[in-house]
């Protein structure tokens, strides 16, 4: 049997193995994913191979812990800097990170997008904006504090220099609106860029966040993260079983299985 887990702190709420073990049982394999507590990041790897696992996923707050583990790298990974899914290959631990590709999947169908603002300058703001940047979409971030990392975008914004322009996507990547009823910036910023904008998102899921509230009341069209969670597990799965599944056929699998909770 194939063992899979996803380690994080906490890990009670993760749909992660509701996902991967709806999928793995509708496709009859010999195979089943778990969830791990891990205390520390540094130990990551030795329970990795404690116990004995082909592969995993890592969340919360251990994504750079996990890109340190790795032995050889994604490309993906490597430039956003954190991994959310290790996979053994030969001996060799490969890491990944597959939530810049979930997300971009999530606003394909928003329509054209050529420019951009992530709220945020997090691991989830480096994923995503790889993900822009990577399909040719210029963007801008706008955080709560300056920061010292080259995110590829073309202004980095504190609430203190903030200019507001005509952005086609506004993204929310803090966690303001995860355990409180926080906006991710002061509500006349909010107010001012979802006005000149054309489509929101949010990376926060299954909550009606303040910002999406924000966005609605602007009539924008606005998706939550939820399928961006799908879609990264998705490929997360796919990166499990060297790709010999349909990621369409996965997608449909996992989505139906977020529905059962
Ligand atoms: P990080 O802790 O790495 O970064 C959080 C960022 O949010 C920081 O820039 C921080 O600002 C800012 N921030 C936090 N609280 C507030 C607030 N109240 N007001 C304004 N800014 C705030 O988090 P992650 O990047 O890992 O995650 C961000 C969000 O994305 C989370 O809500 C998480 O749930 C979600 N997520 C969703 C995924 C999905 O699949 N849908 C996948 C991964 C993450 P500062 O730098 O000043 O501290």
């Amino acid at each position: 049997m194939d063992r899979f887990a996803v380690f994080g702190n906490p890990i009670a709420h993760s749909l992660s193995p509701l996902l991967h073990n709806y999928a793995i049982k509708f496709l009859e394999l010999d195979a089943y994913y778990g969830r791990v507590l891990l205390q520390r990041g540094e130990e990551l790897r030795a329970k990795f191979e404690a116990l004995r696992l082909a592969g995993a996923n890592v969340t919360v707050p251990f994504k750079l812990d996990a890109f340190k583990a790795c032995d050889i790298l994604s490309e993906a990974a490597q430039k956003i800097g954190s991994v959310n899914t290790l996979v053994l290959k030969s001996g060799a631990l490969h890491g990944f990170n597959t939530d810049a590709q979930g997300f971009f999947c999530a606003i394909l169908d928003f329509g054209e997008i050529r420019s951009a603002l992530i709220l945020g300058a997090g691991g989830t703001t480096r994923a995503i904006g790889y993900a822009l940047g990577k399909n040719g979409v210029k963007f801008d971030i706008l955080n709560r504090s300056a920061k010292d990392f080259d995110f590829g975008c073309e202004e980095f914004f504190t609430y203190e220099n903030f200019r507001s322009k005509d952005y086609d996507l506004i993204v929310n990547a803090t966690g303001a609106g995860l355990k409180d009823d926080a906006l991710p910036a002061p509500k006349g910023v909010i107010d001012e860029i979802l006005s000149r904008a054309k489509f929101a998102f949010d990376a926060i899921y299954g909550k009606q966040t303040p910002f999406l509230q924000a966005a609605r009341a602007k009539n924008l069209p606005v998706k939550d993260g939820k399928e961006m969670l799908i879609n990264q597990g998705a490929l997360a799965f796919n990166l499990f079983f060297s790709g010999k599944f349909d990621l369409a056929e996965i997608v449909s699998l996992m989505s139906r299985a977020s529905n059962l909770r």
